[in-house]
């Protein structure tokens, strides 16, 4: 599919109204739908330039304003506002007219990438006996043995020429699959538990066969394309009718394989979603939709004496630790308070000190087979509700009054909070937590829905975490402020 800022996306009444019925109606047949929305979601979104590109479009269509980020601001910022950094990283917001920096900010924040198998800047690799192969690289821990056998798409940014600007347009291939890494069959004797394949020499996809006469050359108009001897030229013609673009005028391309196939719902009684990305385009989800379920709430003679501000931060680049100027390190979130608050940095920390984030990254549900490696009495299950990461080590930043003030937001609306705690003997994963604490100074808590085969290219999770998830971020967004009150300074 092809998709740019002039396509429009059906964010018509149905998928709205879903948003608006009773937060309490999990058992109801709603649950699916939520549940299928967010499938549509992740399926026609494949790669983060889809994610943002897509948020982008329904936060407009739900009354927000785009602030550039490279923009002074023209007008107040009381209302619904968001802006983007590269298409990569997003903040959007809900600010009352009667904010005060005392008032401090409610936000959560997850990471919008994904793990996936990235296109090599030179991406063109010698055909082996008549295969053609692709050069690519892992992002994160993606070319594992979880990644053979998939049907892969191919998709991502594509940047090319209009008159004197370059300008970017997403691209996708869904639903076809162009590539494959096969595993080598287990017929030839290597065992298959012990083999470590090399991600280099041993995982090249296959994007075709052409029997050694695939010696196709570019035409003198696509030889404008700086990029004609860098990739293969059937990929690039391919990718410019994907872009509906000239070849000639394509200068750029940041693109992916990811797992092409459709997500399900499933189990005997749909308990289940099965999908590609749930780490974590899940929680970045639920935080958007989440805080438009709370804009919703709102009139604007609402927001003229509202006196809280409330946010959604999605960062890209967690998965590879956060060191980029989309990740987490690039304080996207801080810079864009600052603008809109006016704030010096004496008034940012002020704001701050009466803060708190959610830091917002899916989790481990209990694994049947496993049970020995969860510990007793602290490992959530599915369909229940949003987990509290706590770490006597300090790898994720739960603390008691954070628990304390989330137990509150929970029990005003009849909302469950689960525990998660890894074994001693096991080692904890990390979140942006620590990152989004050093940076601000505020509070943050690690929360988290679960889901199980993290790090696996199809993963699963609790049908009804989508429809949870948005009731906990929306009612976090409605009640912290009056909870985080109950404990003053501690
Ligand atoms: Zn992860
Ligand atoms: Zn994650």
């Amino acid at each position: 599919m092809i998709s740019d800022t002039s396509d429009v996306l059906d964010f018509s009444d149905t998928e709205l109204s879903t948003l608006d019925e009773s937060e309490a109606e999990f058992e109801s047949s709603s649950t699916p739908d939520y549940a299928q929305d967010y499938i549509d979601f992740t399926y026609s979104n494949p790669t983060t330039f889809h994610v943002i590109e897509y948020f982008k479009k329904k936060l407009i269509a739900n009354g927000f304003t785009y602030i550039k980020e490279g923009e002074p601001l023209t007008e107040g910022t009381s209302g619904l506002f968001f802006s983007i950094r590269s298409n990569l990283s997003l903040v959007a917001f809900v600010k009352g007219k009667k904010w005060t920096y005392q008032k401090g900010v409610g936000v959560v924040a997850g990471h919008v990438d994904s793990l996936a198998i990235k296109l090599k800047p030179v991406s063109l690799h010698k055909s082996i006996d008549g295969y053609e192969m692709l050069g690519v690289a892992p992002y994160s821990g993606s070319m594992n043995k979880l990644w053979l056998d998939r049907d892969f798409g191919i998709g991502g940014a594509v940047y090319y020429k209009s008159g004197e600007d370059i300008k970017m347009k997403t691209i996708d291939s869904t639903p076809h699959p162009i590539a494959k890494i096969p595993k080598l069959a287990e017929h030839f004797g290597l065992d298959d538990k012990l083999a470590n394949y090399n991600e280099e020499t041993q995982m090249a996809p296959i994007i075709g066969y052409s029997n050694g006469h695939s010696m196709e050359k570019p035409t003198p108009e696509e030889g404008k394309s700086p990029l004609v001897d860098k990739h293969p030229i059937k990929l690039l013609r391919y990718l410019a009718k994907l872009a509906n673009k000239p070849l000639a005028d394509i200068v750029g391309l940041d693109l992916e394989l990811y797992d092409v196939q459709k997500g399900h719902i499933g189990g005997l009684n749909n308990e289940f979603i099965f999908a590609p990305r749930i780490d974590d385009r899940l929680c970045s989800y639920l935080a958007i939709l989440g805080l438009i379920r709370f804009a919703k709430s709102f009139s604007d003679e609402d927001l003229e004496s509202y006196d809280g501000f409330n946010i959604a931060y999605l960062v890209n680049n967690e998965e590879i630790g956060s060191l980029t100027r989309t990740g987490a390190h690039g304080k996207f979130l801080n810079s864009v308070i600052a603008k809109v608050t006016q704030a010096n940095e004496s008034e940012l920390n002020l704001i701050f000190a009466n803060s708190i984030i959610l830091s917002a990254d899916v989790t481990h549900a209990f694994n049947p087979n496993f049970k020995e490696c969860y510990l007793d009495k602290n490992f959530p299950i599915p369909n229940v509700g949003l987990t509290l990461k706590v770490d006597s080590n300090q790898h994720v930043m739960t603390d008691t009054v954070g628990i304390v003030v989330m137990e509150q937001v929970a029990a005003k609306n009849d909302l469950v909070l689960q525990r998660f705690h890894i074994r001693n003997d096991s080692r904890s994963g990390g979140t942006i937590g620590p990152i989004m604490a050093t940076n601000t100074g505020s509070r943050v808590v690690d929360v988290g829905l679960p889901q199980l085969s993290m790090h696996s290219i199809r993963a699963m999770c609790g049908s009804k975490e989508v429809a949870l998830g948005i009731a906990t971020f929306s009612a976090f967004y409605k009640d912290w402020r009056q909870a985080y009150n109950s404990v003053e300074d501690l």
